[in-house]
């Protein structure tokens, strides 16, 4: 074996020996109305689970918050990393939150500031990026190298992992899949554009079109206007998937529309992606087969190359809530190794130096070399 391939097969067997080390990691989800915390181990198992309410305007707030729940969780367990999962724009550095829609963090350095209070490394990331990571890794998605995941809350949150990584783009903003333009010139949408996917495929599409109906008192509305005692500001997205469940005609098609819409944008980004599987999560997805069994009729009616490619399975999230954190806290487990690996390395560094320098000061040399005979 050659010096340099002798050299390779010792990093590579080092780099083997540091991803066996499996440390403890905490994962922090910060949501609009609450965080959760946990310690999760490096099958993506929650050994511990810590929850708070956000406090959303009071930026410091939040972040004692999330220093308290790691000082609490490091007094029960020896941790090795925190990773922590935000709504908004992280960027590609993963240490800045460039704006978020329920906190009033604006090019916030979350993780210079946070980290400046603990004693282990932190990362940040994208809420939909951590939990599209944790439902890929220990969820939905295992066993799958491609994964598409789309969650539905109030608007569509997404992410592509690509062989077990999130992927960013240049700005750290890729994902936003859900102001992609499905109908020019449609609903008006708060990013300001219109026609965006998510004023179609979302908890809060659903919400509407329902409210549509009630105010119109429309006769096929009439389960959902006794549901909200006629009042539709009081109908929520959850109610709507209970009457469908307990077989409300109107309530049936209200998901399927969405299924329907949702399918059609997959289709999209299955052209672009070519992923082996979609996940669908969040709220919305507690609806189930009322909603998916749509979805994928209408990818597959809309999918380029069909008959012809392997149409990718879509998938009901598994983590539910806990994916952020879970996905987070394997984001920390990678950075602990990366942080491991630098310090060895570091160490390693300072040894051979300082071997040499013995060696020198034994052969006489140094400052007071002497000279030759
Ligand atoms: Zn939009």
């Amino acid at each position: 074996m050659s010096d340099r391939s002798t050299r390779a097969a010792t990093r590579a067997s080092r780099r083997a020996r540091v991803n066996l080390w499996d440390p403890l990691t905490i994962g922090i989800d910060i949501g609009g109305t609450k965080i959760l915390a946990g310690v999760v181990d490096s099958s993506g198992s929650v050994v511990e689970l810590r929850r708070r309410p956000t406090l959303g305007h009071d930026i410091v707030g939040v972040e004692n918050t999330i220093v308290e729940l790691v000082h609490e969780l490091q007094q029960l367990y020896d941790v090795a990393a925190v990773g922590i999962g935000a709504a908004g724009f992280v960027d590609a550095s993963r240490s800045t939150v460039m704006f978020s829609p329920h906190l009033a963090w604006r090019d916030e350095p979350l993780r210079a500031r946070v980290s400046d209070r603990l004693t282990i490394p932190v990362v940040v990331d994208n809420d939909a990026n951590t939990t599209a990571l944790g439902e890929s890794r220990f969820g939905a998605g295992v066993g799958h190298r491609f994964v598409l995941c789309v969650t539905l809350g109030t608007g569509i949150g997404g992410a592509i992992v690509l062989d077990g990584r999130v992927y960013r783009g240049a700005n750290g903003m890729a994902g936003e899949f859900g102001h992609m333009q499905v109908v020019p010139d449609g609903h008006r949408c708060p990013c300001g554009n219109r026609g965006c996917w998510e004023q179609y495929a979302s908890g809060n599409a659903l919400e509407r079109e329902a409210r549509e109906l009630i105010v119109a008192r429309s006769p096929v509305a009439h389960r959902l206007a006794e549901i909200c005692d006629g009042d539709p500001a009081r109908l929520s997205g959850p109610q709507v998937t209970d009457a469908a469940r307990e077989g409300d005609p109107l309530s049936i098609e209200l998901l399927a529309d969405v299924g329907r819409w949702l399918g059609t944008g997959l289709a999209g980004l299955v052209a672009a992606f070519d992923p082996s599987c979609v996940i669908v999560g969040g709220g919305v997805s507690d609806a189930g087969d009322l909603l998916l069994e749509p979805t994928r009729d209408s990818m597959v009616r809309h999918l380029v190359g069909r008959g012809y490619r392997a149409e990718p399975p879509v998938l009901l999230a598994r983590l539910g809530p806990q994916a952020g954190f879970i996905g987070a806290a394997d984001m920390a487990r990678s950075a602990a190794r990366r942080s491991r690996r630098a310090d060895r390395r570091r160490a390693r560094q300072l040894e051979r130096q300082q071997l040499r320098q013995q060696l020198r000061e034994q052969r006489g040399e140094g400052w007071f070399r002497r000279p030759a005979p």
